[in-house]
């Protein structure tokens, strides 16, 4: 039998995941009074755009607003899944809360070096001790969960059958402006994966896409000529508390028909990268690849014209990028924090080709989009 404890930690997860899966970040708090629920509530601070709309500010305030209370009754105890911050601490002193059961500790997701704030060494009691406050504080209820909440959701794909790639990927506990999560790719541009003859005008062919048990996503399409092409996510599952995600893709295809199938070579996309920020500087918004071990690249600006210096290095603006390479070990897109890198595993790839696209150019914020060809192969029938 779970304790009263755990039991109201529970449903203060519950709230927390359940905000997670609406967009919001994962805390969530309950008020309990006489082993009632008086409400139970979590962070808003997404869709309403208000930075103080966290779990326990909107806790006091929906408990005192019930209960018609400007002070809450002392025999309330209070559920959050993670140490409440200075101005929800604030809050539940003005609420009148004596009794405070929590989960997570700053200092547990402040290592996860995600969502927290440095609030350096502040904790709830000291808080209490300055303000002279008299707080019970019972600590870790359910704190594996809890902490677990602000480590599992890493990141978010999403796949889409057209073309049969991922179109975005969204870094769950990564945060950019406006309080919003940091989205790699974007819709408008061509899945990270896709596979494309050529990169300028990409067709993207509706796939049949189905889910596999061990979580995999399987993409097939009929090709010309008896080829079907079938293409395999696999999300290897890993216990790196790294910023690192891993997919695999498996690229298969079949030839059903009666003749040899000869393919010329098509590139893959890279997907694309854009800043995060307004203010981040456009040089680190790059197409990278590495040949013989050494990485090289080129920048938003490549694309620009330019005068050079006294007329040296003059040219004029370009709207690809395309070169020849022998043997590619990987090619990427990146912004000045996030990386999209696709290694080949099975044969290197020969060309790197670039696109920018623009964001807002008034203000020179630019996006790239990049892909890599793959040399040519047969099928014999
Ligand atoms: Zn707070």
């Amino acid at each position: 039998m779970p304790s009263d404890h755990e039991r109201f930690m529970a449903i203060a997860i519950e709230e927390a995941k359940a905000g997670a899966a609406a967009g919001e970040q994962p805390f969530g708090a309950v008020v309990v009074r006489g082993g009632e629920i008086i409400c139970r509530t979590r962070s808003l601070k997404v869709s309403t755009s208000d930075t103080t709309a966290h779990s326990e500010t909107l806790a006091i305030k929906c408990a005192t607003q019930k209960l018609r209370q400007r002070t809450l009754p002392p025999d309330c105890v209070f559920y959050c899944t993670c140490e409440p911050c200075p101005m929800c601490c604030g809050a539940i002193l003005n609420g009148g809360i004596k009794t405070l059961v929590m989960g997570a500790r700053n200092r547990h997701i402040k290592k996860l070096g995600k969502l927290a704030f440095n609030f350096k060494d502040y904790n709830v009691e000291r808080f209490a001790e300055m303000v002279g406050w008299d707080l019970t504080v019972i600590e870790d209820v359910l704190e594996d969960e809890c902490i677990a909440l602000y480590r599992n959701a890493d990141v978010e794909l999403h796949l889409t059958n057209r073309g049969g790639g991922i179109s975005e990927a969204v870094l769950l506990n990564h945060v950019a402006e406006g309080d919003k999560r940091v989205v790699l790719n974007s819709p408008q541009q061509v899945p990270i994966g896709a596979i494309i003859d050529q990169p300028a005008a990409p067709a993207l062919p509706e796939f049949t896409p189905s889910r596999d048990a061990d979580g995999s996503v399987k993409f097939e399409r009929p090709a010309s000529d008896g080829i079907t092409i079938r293409k395999k996510f696999f999300f290897p599952k890993s216990d790196e508390k790294k910023d690192n995600f891993v997919a695999e893709l498996d690229v298969d295809l079949v030839n059903g028909g009666a003749k040899p199938y000869a393919n010329a070579g098509y590139f893959i996309s890279l997907g694309s990268a854009a800043p995060i920020h307004a203010k981040d500087y456009s040089y680190f918004t790059r197409i990278v690849w590495c040949i013989d071990g050494k990485a090289k690249g080129i920048d938003v600006g490549w694309f620009g014209g330019g005068s050079g210096f006294l007329g040296m290095g003059q040219h004029v603006a370009q709207p690809y990028y395309q070169q020849d390479l022998g043997n590619m070990e990987w090619a990427a897109v990146s912004n000045q924090f996030f990386t999209t890198l696709i290694a080949p595993l099975t044969a290197k790839a020969n060309v790197v080709w670039g696109h920018r696209f623009d964001i807002k150019p008034e203000e020179k914020m630019y996006g790239l989009e990049g892909a890599m060809r793959m040399p040519a192969f047969q099928l014999p029938p």
